[in-house]
């Protein structure tokens, strides 16, 4: 299947699903303090109607599904749901974005059930200010995850951590440090203005330059995806720059979201959602087509905040 071409002629392949909205944490700039209410699960796309919605993605194309939340290790039936999806024809990679708190539990289960790769989202390694970021996670299990992860085989993991000015921003040294024996990308990625942040002093957003100007032994290795590649020359893993904010890459976007409730989201950043609850595969196509067509050009977080409905646990990054 050829991938379908929106109205700026961007071929959209990949997709990112979240699979649940609820969270084992409560990360200062993504949930509220209190969590999120648990909704009646017929809200909730089921498992068949989630592989029922990568079918019909991979029908308009897409070859790259990103599994994600909230945190998808908490929803019941992830191992069945990453089974299902990474043995639909046409779709070739099967990520999933994790806090990496039950990788102990799940990790063999998940590459088992085919998933290619993990994301581990670990923002400090202050086992204090993670408790105080997480507010209610402990630093020992993310990094427990981190191993299991390893253990299970895993290769080509990526560890994000979301830049955060007067936070994490002291520590980027240390952060970088992790790749110096480990074969890991480590990625910084710039803090975006929506949901439970899109308040936040103005000091909290700081560029993705931030980081090579507090390690500027750091040389440039080309890009992989939307990530601005680095490394420090004789060490084994490298460093990546995600600036959704200073340098925006509207115009290489070639992915569409699809929240737990069955919404289809053209762009992080827009209001814009397409239902797909209730409809059979060639239905979800047709959806699928229209919120393809609508995608906008751009997105205008330079200038304000985020238009999206949701918070950023809805959506899943
Ligand atoms: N719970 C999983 C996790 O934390 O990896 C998956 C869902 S989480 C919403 C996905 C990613 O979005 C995480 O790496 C998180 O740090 C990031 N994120 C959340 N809010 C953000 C924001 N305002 N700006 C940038 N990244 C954000
Ligand atoms: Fe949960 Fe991930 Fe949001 Fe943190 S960033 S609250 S781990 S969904």
């Amino acid at each position: 299947m050829n991938p379908l071409q929106d109205t700026y002629g961007r071929k959209i392949t990949y997709l990112r699903i979240s699979v649940t909205d609820l969270c084992n944490l409560r990360c200062v700039y993504c949930m509220p303090e209190k969590g999120v209410e648990k909704r009646c699960h017929t809200d909730m796309m089921s498992v068949e109607e989630i592989i029922r919605a990568v079918e019909a993605s991979a029908d308009c194309g897409i070859t790259k599904v990103r599994i994600t939340g909230g945190e998808p290790l908490v929803r019941k039936g992830i191992v069945d749901i990453c089974r299902g999806v990474s043995s639909i024809p046409g779709i070739e990679e099967v990520c999933l974005t994790t806090n990496g708190v039950l990788l102990p539990k799940y990790a063999q289960q998940l590459k088992d059930a085919g998933v290619s790769r993990l994301n581990i989202s670990l923002d400090t390694l202050d086992p204090e200010k993670y408790a105080m970021l997480t507010r209610v996670g402990k630093l020992d299990d993310a990094l427990a995850g981190l191993e299991a992860a390893e253990k299970a085989g895993f290769t080509g993991t990526k560890i994000n951590a979301v830049l955060i000015g007067g936070i994490n921003s002291g520590e980027i040294r240390e952060l970088v440090g992790i790749t110096k024996d480990k074969e890991i990308d480590f990625r910084f990625i710039e803090l975006m203005p929506i949901g439970e942040c899109s308040s936040w002093d103005k000091e909290r957003f700081i560029p993705g330059q931030t980081v090579l100007d507090a390690v500027p032994e750091l040389v440039e290795d080309g890009m992989n995806g939307v990530s601005r590649m680095y490394r420090v020359p004789g060490w084994k893993g490298r460093v990546g720059l995600i600036d959704p904010i200073s340098h925006r890459f509207c115009d290489q976007c070639n992915r569409i979201r699809i929240t737990a409730d069955g919404k289809v989201k053209p762009c992080l950043h827009s209001a814009a959602e397409f239902d797909l609850r209730g409809l059979d595969r060639e239905g979800m196509v047709d959806v699928l087509r229209s919120a393809i067509e609508s995608k906008p050009g751009r997105h205008m977080l330079e200038e304000r905040s985020s238009e999206s409905i949701r918070n950023m646990n809805e959506i899943g990054g």
